[in-house]
């Protein structure tokens, strides 16, 4: 039985094929001179990768060096690998003689599957015909040939605001891990690297996401008891004092592959047919697993190195340091500030202050895609490449994947979050010392912007009314001097 490398990223059972497999780990410390990560991602990663030596003990051999090619140097026998999940990886373990490079594992969906059903409805490549393409062969919550409920999506623009005058959902938050002895070693290793000289983002702390899969499995069959009845409803929605809403805060876990999505996506299925959880948030979550997230894992390999309208929509600034660098206390805009904090002291946050706050200002300020790229890739635990290509630059800064632009102003902000109410800006203004920066730069945007926004309804609507905006000159005025300094 040949040795199977794994990569820090195919963590879970599910990436050998017998329990007692010979296997191989390796921890490269270059990883973490190439790029200044978020603490906390760094120590998840390791700790992840050191429990898994751990538990398979005389199984594997755990090498522990500067650079891949140096470990691989002390292992003679021949090895393989399961398809690495970014195109720097993949193109490294082709290029080594003793490597045989296994299909991907750690998706629902096959490359190949995805490829067949995506040739020939290019520009047409929507989520939701995937991931009804996605439910149809896999046979999730289906009926012989048809939905459970009638519909593929029940309720896809079920996106509320958040009860009024709460600060918190009503639910139990998620289970955190409780940290160990290797957890120690990891922190006083990181430690001593940072005194070498290897910088972080972010500030150090308590792990608060799965390391191993037992860990990971807690959080998912709390989550299934405890906290998916909610889940949708506010999936749109942010309170300042409520990090977690009603979401799984289980992406780390999927992208360590300390947790297989399809057991998730089937566990979820049987909390509605066995124990009654209801369809529309069941069906929710599982739109995002077995929809969004291989829809995204697809289209990275789908697109190669191109990611169509690239180069003509690119912003063409380079993002500040206070931003890059997560400089929370710099901002007085509450909204900005509060999710830059948030990142800072934890390296995530949820799905929509990534859209709606920090890419939409992104996108507002003309910032560099590539560099906001390499922002969500370092500065989140759960931020890997093959995320990027639609969340970071689809959706937020090209907003060429799905019918809407993910471009708003502070009145969305204002209706989805209890932000406003606490900031010394004022969402309804657009001009003056009050002016929201997120309003006027909403306006600025498309006024700058207008022949390069994607062409739908709702943006004509929009442009219509900045037509008749009797101030824009003056907005684009007070907003290029606000330029990149911290709002
Ligand atoms: C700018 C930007 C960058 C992002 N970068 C990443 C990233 O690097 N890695 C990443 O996993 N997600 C990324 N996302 C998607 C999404 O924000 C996170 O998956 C989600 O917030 C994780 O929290 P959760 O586990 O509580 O998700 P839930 O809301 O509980 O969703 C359940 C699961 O669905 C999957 N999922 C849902 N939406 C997406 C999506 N758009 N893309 C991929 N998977 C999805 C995740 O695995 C998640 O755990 C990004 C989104 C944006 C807007
Ligand atoms: S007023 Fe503007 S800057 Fe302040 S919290 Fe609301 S949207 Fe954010």
């Amino acid at each position: 039985m040949s040795r199977r490398w794994l990569f820090a990223d195919q963590l879970g059972p599910h990436f050998l094929d017998h329990r007692h497999q010979p296997v191989l780990l390796i921890e490269s410390k270059a990883v973490f001179r190439r790029r200044a990560y978020h603490r906390q991602k760094a120590h998840l990663v390791l700790s992840a990768l050191r429990h898994r030596a751990a538990e398979l003990g005389d199984q594997a051999i755990f090498l522990r060096t500067e650079t891949y090619r140096q470990a691989l140097r002390g292992v003679r026998e021949p090895l393989e690998v399961c398809h690495p999940t970014s195109r720097a990886a993949l193109a490294f373990v082709r290029s080594l003689d003793r490597v045989t490079v296994l299909p991907p594992r750690g998706f629902v969906t096959a490359v190949d599957d995805f490829a067949e059903w995506a040739d020939g409805r290019r520009g047409a490549l929507r989520m939701e015909a995937f991931y009804r393409f996605a439910r149809e062969r896999h046979r999730v919550l289906v009926d012989g040939d048809e939905p459970v409920g009638g519909r593929w999506s029940p309720d896809p623009e079920n996106r509320e605001p958040p009860p009024k005058g709460a600060r918190r959902l009503d639910l139990p938050p998620p289970p955190m891990p409780t940290e160990d002895d290797i957890d120690a070693e990891v922190r006083a290793d990181l430690d001593r690297w940072e005194r070498e000289g290897i910088r972080f983002v972010g500030r150090d702390g308590p792990r608060r996401f799965p390391a191993t899969t037992r860990e990971a499995t807690a959080r998912l069959r709390h989550f299934l008891r405890h906290r998916l009845t909610h889940f949708g409803r506010y999936a749109d929605a942010m309170l300042a004092d409520d990090p977690w809403m009603a979401h799984s805060a289980l992406s780390s876990a999927f992208n360590l592959g300390l947790l297989d999505p399809v057991q998730a996506v089937r566990a979820a299925e049987r909390a509605y047919r066995r124990d009654g959880a209801p369809l529309a948030a069941v069906e929710g979550f599982i739109r995002q697993v077995l929809g969004w997230r291989d829809y995204v894992w697809n289209l990275y390999w789908y697109f190669g190195r191109g990611h169509p309208g690239r180069d003509e929509r690119a912003g063409r600034r380079s993002v500040p340091a206070w931003f890059r660098d997560l400089d929370a206390d710099a901002v007085r805009a509450r909204c900005l500030s509060d999710v830059l904090g948030d990142l800072r002291e934890h390296g995530w946050v949820h799905h929509v202050p990534r859209l709606m706050v920090l890419g939409n200002y992104a996108r507002q300020r003309g910032w560099r895609a590539a560099e906001l790229v390499d922002f969500f890739h370092r500065g989140f635990v759960d931020g890997y490449a093959w995320a990027m290509t639609v969340n970071a630059i689809g959706l937020s800064q090209y907003a060429d994947l799905d019918r809407r632009p993910y471009v708003a102003g502070g009145a969305y902000i204002n209706r989805m979050s209890d932000y406003c109410g606490g900031c010394r800006y004022d969402p309804r203004q657009r001009l003056g010392a009050d002016a929201c920066p997120f309003t006027a730069g909403y306006w600025a945007l498309l006024a700058r912007d207008r022949n390069r926004l994607p062409p739908n309804a709702r943006m004509a609507r929009q442009l219509a009314q900045l037509d008749r905006l009797p101030d824009v000159d003056q907005v684009l005025d007070q907003e290029s001097h606000r330029g990149d300094q911290p709002p």
